[in-house]
Order: C-alpha cells, then sequence, then structure tokens
C-alpha cells in the first residue's frame, strides 16, 4: 500500500520546487513521519470578505502542493469568529477557487461544524491538568503579562480541576458575562515565547454565528481550533503565512496534547505583497462599503473577481505566483510584474482586432462611395489556427484622431497633408488634407487611396513609414471603453500612519464613451478577450456590455515597463 504513494508519484510539472517540497519530501520518504501517507493540505479562508491576489498564491500553494504529490487539498471555511461573515462571501470564495482552476472535490468544510469537538477537546486538556479557567479581565490579564525577564501571572492557575471542568460547563451554558472568564491553556508562564505563556483558548462571547446561530455563547480561539481543524480532517501538512511562525509550537502543543486523530505539521511561507494597492480584506471592505469603487468585482481591485473582470486570466496569475515563487521571507512585488504575466499569456491567446478609442472620420475621397470591400485577416499574427475574419473597407473610415496633424511635429509619421500611410491590411493612403469647425478643431480627414496597394503592400517598393488602425465607418459598433490605472497614486499607500483613502487615484478610471470597434466584435461573449491594435489588451465586461452597448476593460496596456531580471 505504502509503495504505491511514495515519492514516484510526484508531479513536477505542476509547480517549481521550493522549500516546503523539501520537507515534504523528507516527511514521506522512508524513515520520515509521513511516510506511507497521502499528503493532504487545505485553504483556509475566513469568509469575512472576498479572495484577493495574496489568497491566490495560498490556493497555488495549498492546492498546488496536493496536486503535486497527487495528494489531496481541502477547502474549509476557517468560521469560528462569529464576526462578519457571510453567505454571500462563502459562495464567491468557491467560484474564484474553481475560476482558478482547482478541485476540492466533495470536501468542503466549515470548521464550526467542530466546535463540539473542539469543546470536547478544552474538556480533555482541562481533565489533564493542561488547561484551567481563568477569571483575569482582558485589561488584567495585559497587565500580569510579565516580560522577557519576569513570567506571566494568574491567580487562578492552579485551580482544581473539578473546579474548571464545573466553570467551563457553566461558561458553555450561558451562566457568566461576555469576558468575565477565559480559558487558557497550560503551558508555560514564563516561556521566552509568548503565544506559549497560557494562551486563552476560549472566550465568552454573545455573538450571533452565521451557520450555528446563538447555539454558543463560547468561541475557540483561532491557535486551540485551528490544529484541531487540520487534525479531525487528517491535514498532513497545514501551509500557512509567515505571521502564524511565532504560533507553531502553539499548535504542536495543541496536538501533541489532545487525542487528535492525526498529527499535522505547519509550515510556514512569505506572504504575497503587491505594491500601488491594499491587500487586507478589511480595506478591500472599506474601499467597496464607502464607494470608492464600484464593487468587490471593480477591475482595479487586486481581488480575484475583480482581476477576472479586468480581463485576467487563471494561467497568468498561475505563471505570476509560480514565478514570484515560495520563501521564507516576506517581499513586495511590483503590480507590473503581474501586468507582465497577463501581457505575456494574452500575447499568445488574444485574438487581434480594431478599435478606435478616440475616433476622428477619414474620407477616401478616390474611393467609390457606394462600394464595399473585404479583407480577410488573421486573428493572430503567428498562431494561423486561430483562424481569419472579414474586415469591411468603404470611402469613410474612423482613426484615432492622435494619428493625422495638421502640422506634424518632428518624425511624425502617421497623417499630415502630403503624406503616405498604410491602413493596416488594407490600401495605402495619401493625405491631402482635413475639414475643420468654426473653432479650429479638426472634424474630418481627407485622403486618396493608392488601386495597387491592396492588401497594404506597395509594389513599387516605396516605403511607407507609418502603419495606422482604422475601422469602417459604415458598419462599425459603437462601444464604452474603461481605461484603468493604478488605484493608488503611491507605491505603499498604507505603510505607517498613512490613511490609505487619501492616496486613492482620482485618475484610476477614465471611461470612453463614443469608442468605435470592428463589426465582428458585435459577436463578442462577456469575458472575451482582445488586443487591440496599437492599444492594448481587452476584455468584454462581464456586468454591463450588452449587444446593443459594448463594453470593453483595458486589461494591460501593450507596453511593458517591467524590466526582466
Ligand atoms: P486578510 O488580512 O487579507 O484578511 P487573512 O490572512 O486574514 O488575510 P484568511 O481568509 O484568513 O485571510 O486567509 C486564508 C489563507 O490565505 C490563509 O492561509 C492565509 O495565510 C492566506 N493568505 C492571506 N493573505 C495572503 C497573502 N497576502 N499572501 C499569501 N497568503 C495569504
Ligand atoms: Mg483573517
Amino acid at each position: 500500500m505504502a509503495e504505491e504513494i511514495k515519492n514516484n508519484n510526484v508531479n513536477d510539472e505542476v509547480m517549481s520546487n521550493n522549500f516546503i517540497h523539501q520537507f515534504i519530501d523528507e516527511d514521506i520518504a522512508e524513515g520520515g513521519a509521513y511516510y506511507g501517507q497521502r499528503v493532504h493540505t487545505r485553504f483556509p479562508p475566513e469568509p469575512n470578505g472576498y479572495l484577493h491576489i495574496g489568497h491566490a498564491k495560498a490556493i497555488f500553494v495549498d492546492f498546488g502542493t496536493a496536486q503535486k504529490y497527487n495528494g489531496l487539498c481541502n477547502l474549509r471555511m476557517d468560521d469560528t469568529n462569529p464576526t462578519k461573515e457571510d453567505v454571500e462571501y462563502v459562495d464567491a470564495i468557491k467560484e474564484d477557487i474553481a475560476w482558478l482552476g482547482f478541485d476540492w472535490e466533495d470536501r468542503f468544510y466549515y470548521a464550526s461544524d467542530y466546535f463540539e469537538q473542539m469543546y470536547q477537546y478544552a474538556i480533555e486538556l482541562i481533565e489533564k491538568g493542561l488547561a484551567y479557567v481563568c477569571e483575569l479581565s482582558a485589561e488584567q490579564m495585559r497587565e500580569y503579562r510579565g516580560d522577557l525577564q519576569t513570567p506571566a501571572q494568574s491567580p487562578y492557575r492552579d485551580r482544581p480541576v473539578e473546579e474548571s471542568l464545573d466553570l467551563f460547563k457553566r461558561m458553555r451554558a450561558g451562566e457568566f458575562p461576555d469576558g468575565s472568564m477565559t480559558l487558557r491553556a497550560k503551558i508555560d508562564l514564563a516561556s521566552g515565547n509568548f503565544n506559549m505563556r497560557d494562551p486563552v483558548i476560549y472566550r465568552i462571547n454573545r455573538l450571533k454565528h452565521h451557520r450555528t446561530g446563538d447555539k454558543w455563547c463560547i468561541y475557540p480561539m483561532y491557535d486551540f481550533a485551528h490544529p484541531i481543524e487540520d487534525a479531525i480532517e487528517g491535514i498532513t501538512h497545514s501551509l500557512c503565512t509567515l505571521e502564524f511562525e511565532a504560533h507553531r509550537p502553539l499548535y504542536d502543543w495543541v496536538v501533541d496534547n489532545i487525542s487528535a486523530p492525526s498529527k499535522p505539521r505547519q509550515i510556514e511561507f512569505a506572504r504575497l505583497g503587491i505594491n500601488n494597492t491594499v491587500m487586507s480584506k478589511r480595506k478591500l471592505r472599506q474601499l467597496v462599503e464607502e464607494g470608492y469603487v464600484s464593487g468587490w468585482d471593480d477591475p482595479r481591485m487586486p481581488t480575484i473577481c475583480g482581476l477576472r473582470r479586468r480581463g485576467y486570466t487563471p494561467e497568468a496569475i498561475r505563471s505570476f505566483t509560480d514565478q514570484i515563487g515560495v520563501a521564507k521571507v516576506n517581499s513586495i512585488v511590483e503590480y507590473g510584474f503581474l501586468e507582465h504575466c497577463l501581457r505575456d499569456d494574452l500575447n499568445n491567446t488574444a485574438k487581434r482586432a480594431m478599435a478606435v478609442l478616440d475616433p476622428i472620420k477619414l474620407v477616401i475621397t478616390n474611393y467609390p462611395e457606394d462600394k464595399t470591400e473585404e479583407f480577410e485577416v488573421e486573428n493572430h499574427p503567428n498562431y494561423p489556427e486561430m483562424g481569419t475574419r472579414k474586415v469591411t473597407f468603404s470611402n469613410e473610415l474612423y482613426i484615432e484622431s492622435t494619428d493625422f496633424m495638421e502640422e506634424p511635429i518632428k518624425k511624425y509619421q502617421r497623417l499630415y497633408p502630403g503624406n503616405e500611410v498604410r491602413i493596416k491590411s488594407a490600401y495605402v493612403v495619401k493625405c491631402t488634407g482635413c475639414k475643420k469647425d468654426e473653432n479650429g478643431k479638426v472634424v474630418e480627414v481627407y485622403a486618396t487611396y493608392d488601386p495597387e496597394t491592396k492588401g497594404g503592400n506597395t509594389p513599387d517598393g516605396r516605403k511607407v513609414r507609418g502603419t495606422i488602425h482604422w475601422v469602417n465607418a459604415k458598419d462599425c459598433c459603437n462601444a464604452e471603453v474603461r481605461l484603468y490605472d493604478n488605484l493608488f497614486t503611491v507605491p505603499d499607500p498604507d505603510v505607517g500612519d498613512r490613511n490609505f483613502i487619501d492616496y486613492i487615484n482620482p485618475e484610476s478610471l477614465v471611461v470612453l464613451k463614443d469608442c468605435k470597434v470592428e463589426k465582428t466584435l458585435a459577436d463578442a461573449e462577456k469575458q472575451d478577450r482582445f488586443q487591440f491594435m496599437r492599444q492594448g489588451y481587452f476584455c468584454v465586461d462581464s456586468k454591463d456590455s450588452t449587444k446593443d452597448n459594448l463594453v470593453f476593460n483595458r486589461a494591460v496596456n501593450l507596453k511593458d515597463s517591467f524590466k526582466q531580471r
């Protein structure tokens, strides 16, 4: 049996090797603590908000590690804390993880389902003389905490087992007010690790729980609950972020001292931080609740649903998390690197199309007014298998207003009177002038086309420097295009005593209402992604786009400002 699940099952394709895998390799090798066991991890979000890109990293670490070892990964709502939990969040969390491409199969759990077992384990600790009911208030507890030289104190530490048992049962029965008593683990009041100085493991708190309602008025503390949840589910490796490192001795103490069905091992890795954004759910919720963004899925949010709506792909997020790696030291990654990963993916997968964001009409004066031609163009310059589409051409086109200058600046190679330009995939045209309104604003540009240059080629070999994109004014669609920039103006909006709200970028969203896109995009589906020539990568908005009012989000621009390391 053990033979089947040894190291030779490791699937290295899934995830780059990292220090966690070295630990696991040792653990499952002959003589290791988990020899013969299937690697089993879990992802334990607290359902008090939507998942963000930091969680995506944890998801890839938890689910990816399980995949790599042909193991299992559970999805568990860590809902032992009864505040601010909501079914809406639970559904969103599931949707996001599934979208990222991971499957918890039938192993979806709620930590709150284990409240009774946790209570029984607490009783077991009291009976073993390893926990006691303490009547110090929170304030007194702080006062008696001691310091590195002085041990902590509790006058209730040596209370007889029977008395603690009785009080703990009555705590559960609701006989005492909130905050009047706690259950504390009896470990070591002099420990250099303050988490071990008889930590509180239960507190009285009359809060309604989103699943258990008013059934409980005592709730277990995270450090006590989490190892029990892991042990009940048979988790072998409990992967978590670095801030839990100093809590690991307590984690081990709990599993060692209760009659747990299994003994999981906690391994910590670095939290992901990204600049120019905020990542804590509390702050993200504030942005939503105070209306600074349109919702959790606002495309400027670093939430998974926000990134999805913006146009991110699971592959881009996966590549990002894999490339930043899993380390033991926290660090901040540049937002530009996330964008770089998206661009990398979309460059290969997004169909090309033409869209004019700031249109001006170009009239081809020598092209028959009633004629329409079709050009068959490739959807991707490198992948013929992505097919072709037909774009139409007539005597009236829309071009970008910045592609014409009546008086060109130096090195300007686009349209100006007398200059020739290639209309992408169609013809070479020569600019002949423009029409202006009473304020001197250019309202129409004129050109003549050269019929010998069909497809944009010059049979005589003459040089045409500029190539511009366009759409046929006679059959294009109107579209709204939303351009995004960083949500914050500074790399670290929440460092120190900064109020991150003060650093919101007022130009993080620019809406262009009168854009023109080629007719083929009328059939685009929500979430479809395109590279608009010379503009960037765009995604059909999953909420607001309709057949009659197409809405595109700019996922990322074309230029890569990220320097390759
Ligand atoms: P937040 O402060 O954003 O609310 P959290 O840690 O409280 O984050 P949880 O729902 O408790 O959020 O997290 C679920 C899992 O995701 C935990 O294992 C946690 O360590 C991990 N996680 C959360 N944020 C990050 C991050 N920035 N980088 C890596 N892992 C993270
Ligand atoms: Mg949390």
